[in-house]
Parts: C-alpha cells; structure tokens; sequence
C-alpha cells in the first residue's frame, strides 16, 4: 500500500543534514543545490519535459546503491553482492508493470536516449540477428564464420525506420542523422496535415506501404495532441513493422489513465520507452516497457548499449512508480490536461495562434509568428519575465531549428506545485502581455535581428512580480526548509 506522507519537518532535516555533510567537503557545491532549490521555487516553469520529483524521490538516490556494480539482470548478474540491488530493481520493474499493464518492464536504461538505444537493438537483435544465428545455426555471434558474421553487420547497417519529423514534434532519436539512430537506419518520416497540423494517418499509410520499415516509432515531443495506437498498430501489422513507442512526454498521462483505450501505447505497441522524469515525475532516467516475446531481447541492453545500471536511480524509480499507482496521481494527470487546456484557451481567447488550434495532452506549441517575433526572441522576452519556456519549431518552420517560430508551454510542473485552471487562465494573460510588447531588435548593421528583442519599459519587472506573486500562494517543497 501507499506509505503516507512524510511529514514535513522530517523532509527538511533530512535535507539539511544531507547539506551540512557535502559542506564539510566542499561547500560551493551545497551552496550551489541550495540555491537551485531556491531557483525552481522563484520561477514560473512552463517547460514542458520537467517537473519536481517528490522528496522520497530525491532522497531514493543519494545512497550506498551507487557505489554498486550490477551488470545483468535480477538474479543474473555477472558480479558479487547485488541482493539488495535485486530488490529494488525487482520493485522498480514491478510497479512498473502494474502500473503501466505491461508483460516486461526493463528499468535499467539511464535516459530517454538510451532506452531507444536499447529498443532499436532489442528490435534488430530479434528481427535481424536471431534469424541469422538460426539460419547459420549457431546460438551466438561469435560462433559465425567471418563471412556470416560481415553479412550480418551488412545487414544490421540496411534496416529502415519510418518516425515522426522532427518539424511536427519527433524526436531527434527518431532516425535523424545528427543521431545515431538516423545513421543505423536508412529513415523516413511522416509529419502532419499542412491545413489541420494534424497527424495524417492515410499520409502515413502510403509512406509504409511504399517504404516498408523494420520499425515504425511513434511518440513526440511538440504536438500537442493525441495519437491513435491502435491505428498505428494496423499500419506496421500491414507492413510487417514493429510498432515501437517513445512515450517518454506523456508517460504519466498513461500512468494516470488520462490517456486510455486507443491512446494507451501499452496494449497497442510491441515495444514502448520513455523518461522517468518527465511528467512521471520520477528521477532522471529511462525505462522500457515491451511484450513477452521482446523480453530476452530488451534485457540484453547493459552491457550491450548501456553502462552499468544505477542502482541508485533505480531505487528512486521504484519510489516514483509506487507514487504514481497511488489514486492521487490520476488526479494528478488530469488536472495537468485540464491546465494545458485552460492554458491554451486563456491564450486563444487573446488572440493567439496554436499549432492545431489547441491542446488534448499536457502542451501547447504557441505559433508566435502573430507577434512578430520569432521563438528564440518570444523565449528570451519570456525569460526575462520571470517565465521560463523554450523556443520550438512548428510544421513547416520558415525561421528553421536554432530561431524558431514558436514557443512550447507545458503544465506538468506547475501543476505538481498545485496551480489550476485560473492561474492558468492569468498565466496566458501575462505571455500574452510580454509577447505583444515586445519586438524583434536590431542587428549591429539596423537590419531587423531574429535573435534580439526590445520589450516595453517596466513589462518584464511587472510581469515578473506578478509570476512571483502567483507562485508565491504555491509554495514548492513546502516540507523542506533550508533557512
Ligand atoms: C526527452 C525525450 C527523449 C530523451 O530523453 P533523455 O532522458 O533526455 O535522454 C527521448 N524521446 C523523446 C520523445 C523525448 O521527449
């Protein structure tokens, strides 16, 4: 069962006894955690791949577990001693896999990029290797001829993935060359319907069809809407691909059953990946979820892409995971759509330009060509007001990758912190505000900058006293005080 809350002033003497120790060694380093904690409290974080990990989280990872070598798997490893690291990653695939309805939960990962890592090769070691092993009849690698083993690494070198473009909000893992991913695959992608911004799923059809990827890769980071898996699923079940799934934005919007039936990659997708600490509000890390019959596959990922695992991150997984099966994290998720949602109304009702017009998860990507900036001016005139966001493409992006045209807002974060719907509502009254006061300033030669901005006087102090306000009436981490 849920363990109950710890009570507060338990949190703040275990946080301060932990600074006072890192002091002795080294206080810049305690001063600098301290002064983050104060950073996060005072800003208005709108980013949509953070959030604030609870304090048993946090607390999860500062340990003994990480002094441990735990190469393998639960009660397989290949060093001495790992009894307790059996323990929590055993809890932390557990939850894992209640919490999510998945058949295998593989908690090692250290990232987002190394879970796909670990997916991609999963998907390649069952769909390419093992065929080939089977063929030449050996049970490993290293007992092919020398002639097997290079049409093998040919091979390897000749799969093709079809992905999300990255301008309609995939991700760079996705298949894209400054990625290893897009230099292991030969890639496709598929992108959203120019007059909607919607994913056009008969676009996407035709693409398989005609290109027929090992692997299709659904799951973003910028569209602010949901995409149909079970869809996806009969499109690579027709073209003979594998349905992979980086839910790593909006994993807890499935853990907290917002997202469900058709919009639940689990059920629908061979194999799923993500973050932890996106807005499953867990420690840094990764995970991958995947059916039976990827199992030995997936659990091949440390050593084969992975360092060793992390024991203690893995401990504060399993914390994360047993938080997010409580009741009130479904409570949770919803009220972080509701806030997207009351966000994006609050900006339409002023004017505003939505990529899609809207939002149906947990972000808004705000087209602010409108206000004649571009993004990386919008970000900048944002920042300076207290509001911290980051610039992001949209479709069809005229300013390209570096300036942008638009900005992307998330609520994760601030709805852990407990802000709703009408603080939503005043939040895109102040963006609105800073945007429409600002303008693009000039290079050194008096062209117009896509880089630099001018904002009306006293805008930015304004604004930002009244983001401190609000916040103020939402203490973060009220349990733990450093003073
Ligand atoms: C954030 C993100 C990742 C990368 O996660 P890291 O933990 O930073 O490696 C991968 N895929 C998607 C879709 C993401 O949004």
């Amino acid at each position: 069962m849920a363990p109950e809350p710890t009570p507060r002033s338990t949190e703040s003497t275990a946080f301060r006894a932990a600074l006072d120790v890192i002091r002795d060694v080294e206080p810049r380093v305690a001063d600098a955690i301290g002064a983050e904690v104060e950073d996060q409290r005072s800003s208005l974080k709108l980013i949509a791949s953070e959030n604030y990990a609870s304090p048993a989280v946090l607390l999860a990872m500062g340990n003994w577990f990480s002094d441990k070598y735990a190469e393998g798997t639960v009660g397989r490893r290949f060093y001495a001693g790992c009894r307790n690291v059996d323990t929590v990653e055993s809890l932390a695939a557990e939850h894992a896999r209640e919490l999510f309805g998945a058949e295998h939960a593989y908690v090692q990962p250290h990232s987002g990029i190394d879970a796909n890592l670990v997916a991609f090769w999963s998907v390649l070691s069952q769909r390419v290797e093992s065929p080939a092993l089977e063929k030449a009849g050996v049970r490993q690698v290293n007992e092919l001829t020398d002639a097997d083993w290079a049409a093998l690494r040919a091979d390897f070198g000749n799969q093709r993935m079809l992905g999300m473009s990255l301008d309609a909000g995939g991700h760079l893992t996705h298949g894209f060359r400054p990625n290893i991913s897009g230099k292991m695959f030969d890639q496709r992608s598929y992108g959203t319907d120019p007059a909607t911004g919607l994913l056009d799923y008969d676009a996407l059809r035709e693409t398989a069809r005609d290109f027929r990827p090992l692997i299709i890769v659904a799951g973003y980071s910028a569209y602010p809407r949901l995409v149909n898996f079970r869809i996806m699923r009969e499109i690579a079940d027709e073209v003979g691909a594998t349905l992979m799934v980086d839910m790593a934005h909006f994993a807890g919007l499935v853990a907290g059953k917002v997202l469900t039936g058709d919009f639940d990659p689990v059920p629908h997708a061979q194999i799923v990946t993500t973050t932890t600490h996106k807005s499953l509000r867990g420690p840094r890390g990764g995970m991958v979820l995947c059916q039976s019959e990827l199992a030995e596959h997936v659990d091949r990922g440390c050593p084969m892409v992975l360092g060793g695992p992390l024991p203690h991150v893995m401990a504060a997984k399993a914390v994360a995971f047993a938080e997010a099966r409580r009741a009130d994290f479904c409570d949770y998720a919803q009220r972080v759509v509701d806030n997207a949602r009351a966000l994006a109304d609050g900006l339409l009702r002023r004017g505003a330009k939505l990529v899609t017009g809207g939002t149906d998860n947990h972000l808004v990507l705000l087209d602010v060509t409108g206000y004649g900036l571009t993004g990386r001016q919008a970000e900048a005139a944002l920042l300076e007001s207290g509001i911290v966001t980051n610039r992001n493409s949209v479709p069809g992006d005229p300013n390209g990758a570096w300036y942008t045209s638009g900005v992307r807002l998330g609520t994760p974060a601030l709805t852990t912190r407990g802000l709703g719907t009408a603080e939503m509502d005043e939040i895109a009254a102040l963006i609105d505000t800073v945007l429409g006061s600002a303008q693009p300033g000039l290079t050194s030669g008096g062209k117009p900058s896509k880089a630099q901005h001018v904002l009306e006087e006293g805008v930015a102090l304004r604004v930002a006293a009244r983001a401190a306000e609000l916040l103020s009436g939402f203490p973060l981490y009220p349990g733990v005080d450093l003073s």
